[in-house]
């Protein structure tokens, strides 16, 4: 049996990565054989619960209020509207109901209330809740998992040293410190990363290694093909090639063997066969919805009508761990203040499409009928 093993080299995962891409592949799928049925995806939808005005520079993230993009921006949504794109969600197969919201962390106020109720909202229906709300305090992530969160997503992105040429605003130590209060309040972690960014075969290998080194290792991975958007500073960047979607897939399976792997954003660049290729490579998740938070994302039929041709079934909710209990009980040490850092490096780029969007947002104001 394929064992998880906490003694990756980035020498030895790099080694893997570059294998010959059928010989990868054979390694990945009989790794994934032996701890996940093949012929079963497990399904997420995830919602953006509140769109943009985010204060990070991430470059990719056509969220950030710094950078000019045609996103539509909305406030938090009601409990009403979540239960029911829940409820539509968990009936087109979606185990899994993941809410976004774009802040750089959370605050103790009334929002950070509002999304507890949203927890407890989705938690009802028998569905796994996930969220992703940016940086979380350890006291913060217990108030989450008390409110039955199942999951809690936040990403790595790249390896440590490139993660400093895509985003300014806080520190890859942050990131890993959110990931720690995760794991305190004993929820469940989801975290991966995006290719295609610029970064090397090795920042993309550094980063799987760091994840690897978790101990437990994270339960999901997901693995996003980079959607350049315009107005980013990463708008120019050329699509992921598939192979290197494979590549990508594959490694994260052999290296994390019974992790949920994701196949995340960028389904739209991708064939229907690369698709299965990666499903063959160790892929045993997608996430479903018309959006992908703002990006496209494949439309749901067509991801079903696909399983059904090709023989796989959904994996129902808290088929692979139990459901966790709430407890509305707890007193929390109100005391607990994160001060998250802001490190003092400058991203070019960044500053580039910042000063952009300013100048476009002067032109737009300037042209507006008095
Ligand atoms: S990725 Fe998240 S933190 Fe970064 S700008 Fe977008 S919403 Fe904000």
């Amino acid at each position: 049996m394929y064992q998880t093993n906490y003694n990756w080299t980035l020498d030895s995962i790099m080694e893997i990565y570059n294998k010959p891409l059928l010989d990868l592949v054979f390694q990945a799928a009989s790794v994934h054989r032996e701890h996940h049925d093949p012929n079963k995806i497990q399904v997420s939808t995830l919602l953006s619960v509140k769109t943009g005005g985010c204060s990070e520079d991430c470059a990719y993230c056509p969220q950030a209020a710094r950078y000019f993009t045609d996103i539509e921006t909305n406030d938090l949504l009601s409990v009403d509207q979540v239960r029911v794109a829940a409820e539509r969600a968990k009936k087109l197969g979606s185990s899994r109901l993941c809410m976004g919201a774009a802040w750089r962390s959370v605050k103790d106020n009334a929002d950070f209330d509002h999304v507890l109720d949203l927890v407890k909202t989705v938690y009802d229906l028998d569905m796994e809740v996930c969220c992703t709300l940016g940086m979380v305090s350890e006291q913060q992530a217990q108030k989450l998992a008390d409110a039955g969160l199942y999951a809690y997503n936040h990403n790595l992105d790249s390896s440590e040293e490139f993660y400093k040429e895509i985003i300014s605003t806080r520190g890859y130590e942050d990131r890993l410190k959110t990931l720690e209060n995760v794991r305190k309040a004993n929820m469940t972690i989801c975290s991966g990363g995006i290719i295609g960014m610029g970064e090397s075969v090795e920042d993309r290998c550094q980063m799987l290694l760091t994840l690897a080194q978790l101990n437990p290792q994270p339960e999901s991975v997901p693995i996003n093909a980079l959607v350049a958007v315009e107005g980013t500073p990463l708008e120019e960047q050329e699509s992921v090639e598939i192979w290197e979607m494979i590549r990508m897939v594959a490694t994260t399976r052999i290296v994390m063997p019974k992790t949920t792997v994701r196949l995340s954003a960028g389904r739209t660049n991708m064939t229907k066969e690369g698709q299965v290729f990666c499903f063959m490579a160790g892929a045993s998740s997608i996430f479903a919805g018309d959006k992908l938070l703002t990006t496209p994302n494949p439309d749901i039929f067509e991801d079903l009508a696909l399983f059904e041709k090709i023989g796989i079934t959904v994996q129902q909710p808290y088929e692979k761990h139990a459901k966790p209990n709430q407890d509305q009980n707890r007193t929390y040490d109100e005391s607990d203040q994160v001060k998250w850092s802001r490190p003092d490096h400058v991203i070019e780029a960044n500053e580039k499409y910042k000063a952009l969007a300013k100048e476009k947002r002067a032109e737009l104001n300037h042209s507006k009928p008095s």
